[in-house]
């Protein structure tokens, strides 16, 4: 999932990330089309010379150090700023922080069934501590978990103590659920930020009375799709895993307040937003808002 660097002391350049020169010799870092990154050569400055200093940004070499050992390559520190600036604005490197005890976040899989299972895996191939569970009973206590996310997967209708306790305690938490044979991922909740479950379940009574009825009897439920479908989910919930646990620096992930609805026979993938509602206990239960790019660790 990242290319972070935990003995890192300075910037490192994705090492993923193919280094390719131009015919004109300017420097492109990667080769999507529309986002690969083509570094200008700076006044007097060549290409061999700029490789070398790409070669620096490899965690091993402080600031300082990358930026002498640059001016004595024949850049001018200036141009090294703006270098390492493109290069961390582009998403490219990483910058060492301070050191850290656990560097990893734990994320916590809430729910038992072939998603938990395939969110799980994904998320420890991806070098993530990924903790599991399915009950969640009177003794049970989510600042206990430690967590940075709690994936609350496969079952159809989330535990309400489980979702009132995730938002009280302001712990990011996302939903992963089959619907019927597609898989629905989000809403995203980021407590005191978003709209959380309870207001999407206050919205779909808005449209159909005998919700709560009908919400009732799938608790405890798991639902169903094709290994397909489910794969496909599982990709869908790590990407938004991903958007979350790199915040701040990319985008802000699409089911934030929305699910994404995949649907592999129509080869279609829906997004229905679910706005914050002024009656949801949520507009009290959550923590006072603060930064949400800044996730709990
Ligand atoms: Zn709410």
């Amino acid at each position: 999932m990242s290319f972070q660097n935990p003995r890192a002391v300075g910037a490192t350049l994705d090492p993923r990330i193919p280094v390719l020169v131009r015919r004109d010799g300017r420097v492109q870092l990667g080769w999507d089309p529309e986002h690969a990154l083509v570094l200008a050569l700076p006044p007097g400055v060549h290409t061999d010379q700029l490789l070398a200093v790409l070669r620096l940004l490899d965690g091993r070499n402080s600031r300082p150090h990358i930026l002498w050992t640059a001016v004595g390559l024949g850049m001018a520190p200036t141009d090294v700023a703006r270098l390492l600036s493109d290069l961390d604005r582009a998403g490219l490197i990483d910058v060492a922080g301070p050191p850290t005890v656990a560097a990893t976040p734990a994320i916590r899989v809430h729910g038992r069934g072939p998603l938990s299972d395939a969110v799980s895996r994904a998320l420890t191939d991806g070098g993530n501590r990924v903790m599991r569970s399915y009950r969640y009973s009177a003794e049970s206590d989510v600042t206990r978990w430690n967590a940075a996310c709690v994936v609350l997967s496969d079952d159809l209708v989330a535990e309400p103590r489980l979702v009132a306790d995730l938002v009280r305690n302001g712990i990011p938490h996302l939903q992963v659920r089959l619907r019927d044979g597609r898989g629905v991922v989000g809403p995203l909740v980021l407590p005191g930020h978003t709209s959380c479950l309870r207001c999407a379940d206050l919205l779909r009574a808005g449209y159909d009375d005998d919700w709560p009825h009908l919400s009732a009897q799938l608790l405890g439920a798991v639902g169903h799709a094709s290994p397909a479908v489910i794969m496909a989910t599982a990709a869908v919930a790590l990407g938004q895993l991903e958007a979350v646990l790199s915040a701040p620096r990319s985008a802000p992930p699409s089911s934030l307040g929305a699910t994404l609805e995949i649907d592999l026979a129509a080869h279609r993938l829906v997004t229905r937003h679910w706005p914050r509602q002024v009656s949801c206990s949520c507009t009290y239960l959550a923590p006072a808002a603060g930064d949400p790019g800044r996730l709990p660790s």
